[in-house]
């Protein structure tokens, strides 16, 4: 029967090859990663492993031996550098090529560089892989001066992971608030309020304009209103962008990720594009778009290999993804692509509340800090499209099973 060969073996692409033994696919399948290593998580290089409470095999989303107890052929090491859909053909770096029947593509996404100078400066380091995360854990520690560029999750997970390896933590943010992209300002206020209250400290509307170094070692990130901040590593997390080259070189439709169906097949009926990389559609919202999150790669691994297998399509699933910063657990269930309305469940101040938003009176969004009730009946209300009761849904003292009932 057909082989199946994955590209890119992260989170996506090392599920997709489980599943297909799992869902019964009884044909060759060919797992090409460039990395040295078998599919990992990636959430924990900025939160538990960074901080030492995670070891690296819990990284690995199954042992080595797994691949070959499952007659999957795991390539490490191995980068695909064209696609030849004509012949179905990956042509691979080191000029081999191997032939699929289906192709899935799950390359993920790459950190962005900043185009500054001193950008080449050794210190100054992204954290997309487990690699990335080693040598961020070597440049970390007791009295290091770490700055963060970037106020999104990565560098508010990579700031207090900082802190709690004794490193002095500054956190420099082009926008006037944190987490600008992602969330609201209610949750904005309450990360910085919280990140300050243990000893980060945030240069927020700033714009960095480049590194400064010496000996080819970073010493400080230049400010565009003319300061320096002294720092002896530097981590940029500015966000990331889809690896669709190979897509787009071979003319496959992509719109800033490989555009795909409910099913993960892209414009070429043999290929599938799962995970950060690909562009699809989010039914309950009815658009498209491109997520990067864990549940979403698993959502999309499943979807590709039940169409691989001739298996139902997966049931939809409301998206979701979570950040862990101190004794912090931030649920977000939905995107607040439309909302008109934004109510806040408990109080802030408490550590422990959500915040919901509400197009009319259904729910499109729910960011809850240390409140699992309200992030999973949420998550069903979001699911469920149901009409709910705003009286009921700001009232703490009303469970979240009524209000979801
Ligand atoms: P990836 O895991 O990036 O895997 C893609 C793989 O393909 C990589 O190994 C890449 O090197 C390889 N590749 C690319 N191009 C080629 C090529 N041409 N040839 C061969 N191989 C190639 N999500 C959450 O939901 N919650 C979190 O708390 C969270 N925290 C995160 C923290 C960090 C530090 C990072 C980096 C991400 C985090 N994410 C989190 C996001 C989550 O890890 C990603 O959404 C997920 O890894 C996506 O899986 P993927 O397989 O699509 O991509």
């Amino acid at each position: 029967s057909a082989h199946v060969v994955i590209l890119g073996a992260g989170h996506a692409g090392g599920t997709a090859a489980a599943l297909l033994r799992q869902y019964g696919h009884t044909g060759p399948i060919t797992l090409i990663g460039d990395e040295p290593i078998p599919p990992y998580q990636r959430p924990p290089l900025s939160k538990a492993w960074l901080k030492g409470e995670a070891d690296a095999d819990s990284l690995a989303l199954k042992p080595l031996e797994f691949y070959a107890e499952h007659d999957i052929d795991f390539r490490p090491s191995t980068r695909a550098e064209r696609l030849e859909r004509s012949a179905q053909l990956v042509h691979l770096a080191d000029g081999s090529t191997v032939h699929y029947d289906v192709l899935i593509l799950a390359t993920g996404a790459r950190a962005i560089a900043l185009p500054i100078e001193g950008a080449d400066l050794d210190g100054v380091m992204f954290l997309r892989t487990a690699a990335d995360a080693e040598r961020l854990k070597a440049a970390v520690g007791p009295g290091k001066k770490l700055a963060v560029v970037g106020g999104g999750y990565i560098g508010l997970e990579v700031a207090a992971s900082g802190r709690a390896l004794g490193a002095d933590v500054v956190v420099l943010e082009r926008e006037e608030r944190l987490l600008a992209r992602v969330a609201c300002e209610v949750l904005s206020d309450f990360f910085r309020t919280y990140h300050e209250r243990h000893g980060v400290t945030f240069e927020l509307g700033c714009s960095v304009v480049g590194f400064e170094g010496r000996g080819g070692h970073v010493t400080g990130v230049k400010l565009a209103d003319g300061r320096t901040i002294a720092c002896d590593a530097v981590v940029v997390g500015v966000g990331a962008a889809p690896n669709d080259e190979l897509a787009d070189d071979c003319g496959l439709e992509t719109a800033r990720g490989v555009v795909v169906d409910l099913q993960a097949r892209s414009s070429d009926p043999n290929i599938f594009a799962i995970g950060d990389v690909a562009h699809r559609p989010m039914p309950i919202y009815g658009r498209m778009f491109r997520m990067e999150s864990v549940p979403n790669a698993l959502e999309q691994a499943k979807q590709a290999a039940s169409a691989i297998t001739g298996r139902p399509a997966p049931a939809g699933e409301a998206p979701w993804q979570w950040s862990d910063q101190y004794d912090l657990k931030l649920q977000i269930a939905g995107y607040a692509f439309d909302a008109d309305e934004i109510l806040v469940r408990g109080d802030p101040a408490s550590g422990k509340f959500a915040v919901f938003h509400l197009k009319g009176d259904q729910l499109q969004s729910v960011e809850a800090i240390n409140a699992p009730p309200e992030f999973m009946m949420g998550r069903q209300l979001i699911l469920n499209r149901k009409s709910v009761d705003k009286a009921k849904l700001a009232d703490p003292s009303v469970s979240m099973k009524e209000v979801a009932a």
